[in-house]
């Protein structure tokens, strides 16, 4: 999509510091970081948000997921334990509509809610 921050992020034309690739997934770390260690993966064809994503092309669900297990893996954090969220609409607070998850890890991490 033309006017995505992600898609050009993914395009090369918005700088980003990658930490995992594969011919369907990018994952880069956040600008804004809420833990010692905190990426977004993003699937490499855009869609709104999780829920569209679900519905038009659950696969894709499962690549960013499969590419999650390989990342948390080759830095050893699935022993360690790591969190993964994607907020969705106007009460979760999303803000960039290319569907995202963000991983975050390397220290103990409060409780989330409000
Ligand atoms: P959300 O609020 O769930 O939509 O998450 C959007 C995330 O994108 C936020 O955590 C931002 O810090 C992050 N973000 C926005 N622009 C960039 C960028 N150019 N590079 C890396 N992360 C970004
Ligand atoms: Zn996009």
């Amino acid at each position: 999509m033309n006017d995505c921050l992600f898609c050009k992020i993914i395009k090369g034309e918005i700088p980003s510091s990658e930490v995992f690739s594969n011919e369907n997934v990018y994952a880069f770390k956040d600008l804004h970081p809420m833990a010692k260690i905190h990426n977004l993966f993003i699937h490499r064809e855009h869609s709104h948000d999780i829920n569209a994503m679900s519905k038009t092309s659950p696969e894709q669900v499962v690549d960013v997921y499969k590419a999650i297990l390989k990342w948390t893996q080759d830095e050893k954090l699935d022993s360690s334990g790591f969190r993964v969220v994607t907020n969705c609409g106007p009460d979760a607070g999303q803000t960039v509509f290319h569907t995202h998850f963000h991983v975050l890890a390397g220290e103990k991490l409060g409780r989330f809610g409000k």
